[in-house]
């Protein structure tokens, strides 16, 4: 869910609070106690928004303990938990926002917000499939059916990897889990360095990153990659790495590692929110120089002039459903073209800016304008390259 849509959850909750007390008590006959929570949810809903979450929840909880029956207070305490979890795990203190949604799930059970993130810790960071799948259950029956769809993939996604993984063994990098069946450690050595040393770059570009990723190396028949090869063919992105066997000897793994770290990387950061040509465009950009087949740099010249531009607004279509292979490719390239472009034009802050917008669920068209003005949304239905 995305965190403009928890907001307005709170300030709703926090909405109809002076109205549930005053319908429920009579004022001569007002108890201190109900009163004093009233306050106390006031003031810890106001300092959430602020953005002080543990102060928030700190009132919240003192407000409780005032009136233990209170519902409003119960699912406004949950609601701050989780919003102060997710911070935490976006700033990698991720062992300091599990015991949080935990006691926001307690709260309120039915915080269907809590119990997929929950699960989510528990699938990425670690590895638990039985407590995601768990989770991720506990949550599917209180959704709207429209919601369901992506945790239902989830919990098969998480089934399967139970099986394959049950009996991979670990390797641990400082910050990679690496799991690979019938290798040796010795053997993961070199993949273990190219992750770390990507990852080093990524966190200083970005300034930050998750502090844990989980890497499967799958037997060489278990790959399926989409049409560029290197992208898994997923109902969904689920934040893990994905290498087979044979491409840990490849020149080419730098490469890959760096595209698939780039999604890792952009899902923790900014969640969700981030449409797919922005994804693709920036984890190619990771990639850094490598060869281009002659097939590429013929539409990339096309795409250039204008005479095979998609409208950005089009593009994420070209991505989810792309009318063949060809469809596919422009897509990726008019995508990394673009990142190219506007970070060259303006600056990795103003980028970073745009990713930030995007996040916290501002439309595209005025992240963009509001990012990389004087440039127009707009304008974008022609080539920006030209
Ligand atoms: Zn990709």
């Amino acid at each position: 869910m995305s965190r403009a849509l928890r907001w307005a959850l709170v300030c709703l909750l926090w909405a109809c609070a002076p109205a549930a007390f005053s319908a429920a008590a009579d004022p001569a006959a007002a108890a201190p106690a109900p009163d004093r929570a009233n306050d106390l949810n006031n003031r810890g809903v106001a300092a959430a928004q602020a953005g002080q979450f543990e102060a928030g929840a700190a009132a919240l909880r003192q407000a409780l303990r005032a009136n233990p029956s209170d519902q409003l207070v119960r699912r406004n305490l949950s609601g701050i938990l989780t919003d102060w979890a997710r911070q935490l795990d976006r700033e990698g203190r991720t062992d300091q926002a599990e015991p949080l949604l935990r006691e926001a799930v307690e709260h309120d059970p039915s915080n269907t917000s809590a119990l997929v993130f929950l699960g989510d810790l528990a699938y990425f960071h670690r590895s638990d499939f039985t407590q995601a799948v768990g989770y991720w259950k506990q949550a599917y029956g209180q959704l709207p059916s429209a919601a369901r769809r992506t945790i239902a993939d989830r919990i098969a996604q998480a089934q399967r990897d139970q099986v394959i993984e049950r009996q991979f063994a670990a390797y641990r990098t400082t910050h990679f889990d690496i799991r690979t069946a019938g290798r040796s450690q010795e053997a993961l050595i070199p993949l273990g360095q190219v992750l770390e040393t990507v990852y080093r770059a990524m966190y200083e570009a970005l300034g930050s990153g998750p502090s844990r990723l989980t890497v499967i190396v799958y037997p060489e028949q278990d790959l399926h990659r989409t049409y560029n090869q290197r992208d898994w063919a997923l109902g969904f992105y689920d934040g893990r790495l994905r290498v087979s066997g044979g491409e840990l000897a490849l020149e080419s793994l730098r490469v890959l590692v760096a595209h698939e770290l780039a999604h890792a990387f952009l899902h923790h950061l900014y969640g969700h929110m981030i449409p797919t040509w922005v994804h693709e465009g920036f984890a190619q950009v990771q990639e850094g120089e490598r060869a281009r087949y002659p097939e590429e740099r013929q539409l990339e010249q096309g795409i250039r002039s204008g005479a095979l531009w998609i409208p950005l607004k089009w593009l994420d279509r070209r991505f989810s459903q792309p009318s063949g292979r060809e469809d596919v490719g422009r897509a990726y390239v008019e995508a990394r073209l673009v990142i190219e472009e506007l970070v060259a034009r303006h600056g990795m802050s103003r980028f970073k800016s745009f990713l930030a917008a995007l996040a916290k669920g501002t439309p595209v068209e005025t992240a963009y304008d509001q990012a990389f003005t004087p440039n127009r949304w707009a304008r974008t239905d022609q080539s920006i390259l030209k």
